[in-house]
């Protein structure tokens, strides 16, 4: 898909470079527990489950719903001035109830995004070699 915006790009850090490198790829990659199979978001170094500091990346199925959203009105960089109206959302994972990404939803007029409708992650450039998770309706 077309670039998006001129936002500053996401800086891959605090563990989540996996997450990132599979954006660029084209794969939704979370982080899950190797002892107890529990996911991760945000990409920690601890399980809150069982504490094991054990961990794998799971490239997982990029379907969810939306769990929450808001339309942006004011922008709050110079470089959403051009954008608004825009969404925030926040998109529960079906994998499990507990990975709920902050994303923007694309192919969706503002006024028709609903909580609890399903949707699909797609990779959207944002400039050259940065791809962002967004999710459009399934
Ligand atoms: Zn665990």
């Amino acid at each position: 898909m077309a670039a998006t915006s001129n936002f500053p790009a996401p800086v891959p850090e605090f563990g989540a470079e996996e997450f990132w490198r599979g954006c660029n790829r084209g794969e939704l990659m979370m982080q899950r527990c190797a002892r107890c199979g529990k996911f991760r978001w945000l990409p920690q170094p601890m399980c809150p489950v069982c504490n094991s500091m054990e961990s794998e990346w799971i490239k997982v199925s990029g379907r969810g719903t939306v769990y929450s959203y808001t339309i942006i009105t004011h922008p709050v960089h110079p470089a959403a001035a051009g954008r608004v109206p825009y969404n925030v959302a926040q998109v529960q994972l079906d994998e499990d109830p507990d990975l709920i990404l902050i994303t923007n939803l694309v192919g969706v007029k503002n006024e028709d995004i609903r909580i609890g409708m399903p949707v699909r992650v797609v990779f959207v450039d944002h400039e050259p070699g940065v791809k962002l998770a967004k999710f459009e309706p399934a």
